[in-house]
């Protein structure tokens, strides 16, 4: 048996790989985690939740304009960006303390340097140049904003990583992408009063999800203020002389904003990482290619999480992590399970979905029921917000299994969760039916609606 320095080299410090590193750990494994810039990942330092605490932020406005119809009257309000960030890194920083603290508990030793492959069993330090051997190695980097380089002038827009520290709140700002994060920053910046432009090159924006969902959200946002531009695309982004940005459209337009954003996907983060050292597979888009229990072609090399570019979800990668450990450390081959995993859009209202949409559910099955209720939330009666919540039901009529749920609305994320378990126990729309509604809440709507709103059978609506 050759000896190795590490049972486990884990390369990338973010929510995979930490949870892979003091997983094994915590087994007794002789463990080592390189990360270059700071734990946490993706998810914690430029991710998910500093955009959530931006959301709240963003949501203030709203608040102090609602608060009226409930009796209050609120004073002068000012928002301070710098404020904000500040706050926000101090919260980052703790967390990020957490994640280091987490894997060193554990027992495993962290490097702070970028790692390189340099063999199926070999990393290179890059700070020191030192070359450390593993039985096994876990990589686990993530991804980076897609830089749209065939975009001229792109080097002068920003990405959502730039969006967490920006000197000072632009006055207005372009948005490119029709997706989670084009969308998601299209809100926040609306809400936090900055003039925003969304520019899509779709039909309509956030393309995977119900077309319900997709148009309401459309609408309500429009109606919020924030204008978006479908069927066209950036064609051109100047530097004025003021330090502003001109972008010309392909459709003729020619918008002056503060910045421009591209939200245009994440790529795997594999370029440089030493991977044609020991002849790891990726495929066209640069992701590692792996198996159903994460294994790479090469028999000691396992990757994970958005590098493997299977599901772009914290959430995922952690389950990616914890069926490693079980496969290789616990002698229990256990992959990971992709399927109907609840999802939530932080725009302003709110998606939270799980399972088919309308239309896919339409061809996966020869008829389907669509229980649909679109409502004035009870908050909105009195603060005088026009915005309605929508909820929809698809049922595979052949068995009455609840097949698909969406939700626009507030707490739509949090509703997707729980709904996510009911999908997953394979509930039928019987079990939705005979459940009590908890009363008076939003969610009651899901379990409330008695009869179909339409049916679809072989994709005809009847
Ligand atoms: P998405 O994949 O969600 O969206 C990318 C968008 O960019 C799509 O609208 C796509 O259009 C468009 N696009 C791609 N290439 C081009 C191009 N060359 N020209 C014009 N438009 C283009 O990626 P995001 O960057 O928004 O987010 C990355 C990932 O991060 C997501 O997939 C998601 O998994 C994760 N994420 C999750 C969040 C959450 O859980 N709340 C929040 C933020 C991110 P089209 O639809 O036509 O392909």
């Amino acid at each position: 048996m050759p000896s190795f320095d590490y049972d486990l080299f884990v390369i990338g410090g973010g929510s995979g790989g930490v949870r892979s590193a003091r997983l094994a750990a915590s087994m007794g494994k002789k463990v080592a985690i390189a990360e270059e810039y700071r734990f946490g990942g993706t998810c914690v330092i430029r991710g998910c939740v500093p955009k959530k605490l931006f959301v709240y932020a963003s949501q203030f406005s709203e608040h102090f304009e609602d608060a009226a119809g409930f009796g209050w009257t609120v004073g002068e309000s000012r928002f301070d960006w710098k404020a904000l960030i500040a706050a926000k890194d101090k919260e980052i920083e703790r967390l990020e303390g957490l994640y280091r603290k987490g894997v060193t508990n554990a027992g495993a030793e962290v490097f702070e340097t970028r790692a390189l492959i340099e063999g199926p069993n070999a990393v290179r330090l890059v700070s020191t140049g030192h070359v450390v051997t593993a039985e096994r190695i876990l990589i686990a980097v993530g991804g980076a904003p897609n830089p749209h380089e065939a975009l001229p002038g792109h080097e002068l827009c920003i990405s959502s990583n730039e969006a967490f520290h920006l000197e000072a709140l632009p006055k207005s700002i372009l948005i490119a992408g029709g997706g989670y994060i084009a969308v998601e920053f299209a809100n926040i910046f609306h809400g936090l009063g900055v003039e925003t432009t969304l520019v899509y090159r779709g039909k309509e924006i956030l393309s995977r999800f119900d077309v319900d969902l997709r148009r309401r959200l459309h609408e309500a946002m429009e109606a919020k203020g924030v204008r978006i531009i479908c069927h066209d695309v950036i064609e051109e982004v100047r530097e004025t002389s003021s330090g502003a940005r001109t972008a010309r459209l392909k459709g003729g337009e020619v918008l002056n904003v503060d910045q421009v954003m591209l939200a245009l996907g994440r790529d795997p983060y594999t370029k440089t990482l030493g991977l044609e050292n020991a002849g790891v597979e990726t495929n066209a888009k640069g992701a590692i290619v792996v198996d159903e229990y994460s294994r790479t072609n090469v028999h000691s090399i396992f990757a994970l999480g958005d590098v493997t570019d299977r599901v772009q979800l914290t959430p995922v990668a952690i389950h990616e992590a914890m069926c490693f450990i079980e496969t290789e450390y616990k002698g229990n081959p256990t992959s990971p399970d992709h399927d109907l995993i609840a999802t939530a859009v932080f725009s302003q209202p709110e998606i939270g979905t799980v399972g088919y949409g309308e239309e896919e559910a339409s061809k996966a099955f020869e008829e389907i029921e669509v229980y649909r209720a679109e409502f004035r939330p009870l908050k909105a009666t009195l603060s005088g917000r026009t915005e309605k919540t929508l909820m929809k039901l698809i049922v595979n009529a052949a068995d009455r299994k609840v097949v698909g749920a969406h939700i626009l609305g507030h707490d739509a994320g949090e509703m997707a969760q729980i709904l996510g378990i009911t999908l997953k126990a394979g509930c039928t729309k019987d079990d939705f039916d005979r459940t009590m509604a908890v009363h008076p809440t939003a969610s009651e709507e899901l379990v409330t609606m008695y009869q179909p709103t339409y049916r679809i059978r072989n994709g005809e609506r009847v």
